[in-house]
C-alpha cells in the first residue's frame, strides 16, 4: 500500500510524505484521528483529487471520479483508507461527504469557465443514503454554482444500499429524477441481492479492481468481469472497471466489450486543479 501511496505522490507532483498508521511517531488512536478530523474539515484540510475514465472503443476520456485526499499538517497526506473506516460510522462522514460535493460542484464550476465539461463522480457512504435532506442539499449546490445535474455523479456501494434498503432506493430515485448519473461502486464484493438491481435507478455499474487487476492470471476473475459486463448491458448498463493497471487489462476488457476504464494505465488519482492541464498534455482525446 506505501508503495501505491509513493507512485501516486510522485506522480502528482507533490512533496507531502504519504501517511502509514504502521510506521506513525504518534501512534494515533482511533479516537485521536476522529477528534482531528473535526478541525481537518473546517481548516480545508481535505483536498479534491480527480482520476479519469476513458471510453475503451474511442480512447477519449468521458470523466472522472472525485476521491479526497486529508492533508495532514505533520502526518502528511493520509489516504482514504486510513480515515474512511473510522468516521463512516460517525456523522462525521455527513460534513465529509458535504466538503467533498461541494469542492465537486465548484470544480465543475471551474472547468466550464475554461469552456470544459467534464462529467465528475463522488463518492457516497451508507450514512449519506439515510439522509432525506441529501438531494435537497445537493439540488442547493448545483444551483448555487449554476452546474446542470447532468454533470454530477454519484457512487454508490452494494453494502452501503443494503444497510437500509428501502430508504436508500427513495433517496437515490430522487437524485437520479434530479438528473444525477449514478454508479454501483466495487460491484460483485459487497453483501448484496441481485434483485435489488432490479429495483434502483442504477446508470453504470464499476466492476471492483480486486476482479479487473487479475483478469489476465486468474481465469476465475476473468469470468466474473465477463459476466458483469454482460449482465450489465443485458439491463441496458453501462460497466466502468476499475483498476485497469496496465495495457494488457485495457485489450482484454476492449475484447469483452467494457465500455469504460479507470485506472493507472490511464492515470492515478490528482490533485483536481491539476486535471486540465493534464488533458491538454496528455495522449488521451478529449
Ligand atoms: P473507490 O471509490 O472504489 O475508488 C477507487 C480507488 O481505487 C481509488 O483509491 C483509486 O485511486 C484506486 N485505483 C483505481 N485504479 C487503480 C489502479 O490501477 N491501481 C491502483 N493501485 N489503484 C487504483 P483511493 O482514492 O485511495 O480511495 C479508496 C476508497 O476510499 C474509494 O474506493 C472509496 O471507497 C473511498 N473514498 C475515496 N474518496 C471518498 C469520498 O470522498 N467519500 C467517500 N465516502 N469515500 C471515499
Ligand atoms: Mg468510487
Ligand atoms: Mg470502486
Ligand atoms: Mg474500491
Amino acid at each position: 500500500h506505501a508503495d501505491i501511496a509513493l507512485y501516486r505522490a510522485r506522480q502528482s507532483g507533490r512533496s507531502y510524505t504519504i501517511y502509514d498508521a504502521a510506521h506513525d511517531p504518534y501512534k494515533p488512536q482511533r479516537l485521536t484521528l476522529l477528534g482531528e478530523f473535526r478541525k481537518a474539515i473546517k481548516q480545508g484540510q481535505l483536498q479534491l483529487y480527480c482520476q479519469p475514465k476513458a471510453d475503451i472503443q474511442t480512447g477519449t476520456i468521458t470523466s472522472a471520479e472525485a476521491l479526497v485526499r486529508w492533508m495532514h499538517p505533520d502526518r502528511g497526506m493520509i489516504l482514504p483508507d486510513q480515515f474512511i473506516p473510522l468516521i463512516e460510522p460517525t456523522e462525521l462522514i455527513q460534513p465529509l461527504t458535504y466538503c467533498m460535493l461541494e469542492a465537486a460542484v465548484r470544480q465543475c464550476y471551474e472547468w466550464s469557465r475554461e469552456g470544459r465539461m467534464i462529467p465528475l463522480a463522488v463518492n457516497l457512504s451508507a450514512r449519506n443514503l439515510l439522509n432525506a435532506n441529501l438531494p435537497e442539499s445537493i439540488d442547493d449546490l448545483l444551483k448555487t454554482w449554476g452546474v446542470d445535474s447532468c454533470w454530477m455523479g454519484l457512487e454508490i456501494t452494494e453494502s452501503s444500499i443494503m444497510a437500509d434498503p428501502a430508504a436508500s432506493i427513495r433517496v437515490l430515485k430522487q437524485l437520479h429524477q434530479m438528473g444525477l448519473k449514478l454508479f454501483i461502486d466495487d460491484f460483485g464484493t459487497g453483501y448484496s441481492s441481485l434483485s435489488y438491481l432490479l429495483r434502483l435507478p442504477v446508470d453504470v455499474i464499476k466492476i471492483d479492481h480486486s476482479f479487473t487487476m487479475n483478469m489476465i492470471e486468474d481465469p476465475g476473475a476473468a469470468a466474473i468481469v465477463k459476466s458483469t459486463i454482460e449482465m450489465a448491458h443485458n439491463m441496458k448498463m453501462k460497466v466502468v472497471a476499475e483498476g485497469t493497471a496496465t495495457r494488457d487489462i485495457w485489450e482484454s476488457l476492449a475484447r469483452l466489450g467494457c465500455d469504460e476504464a479507470q485506472g493507472e494505465y490511464v492515470s492515478m488519482p490528482m490533485p483536481a486543479m491539476e486535471f486540465s492541464a493534464w488533458l491538454d498534455q496528455s495522449s488521451w482525446a478529449h
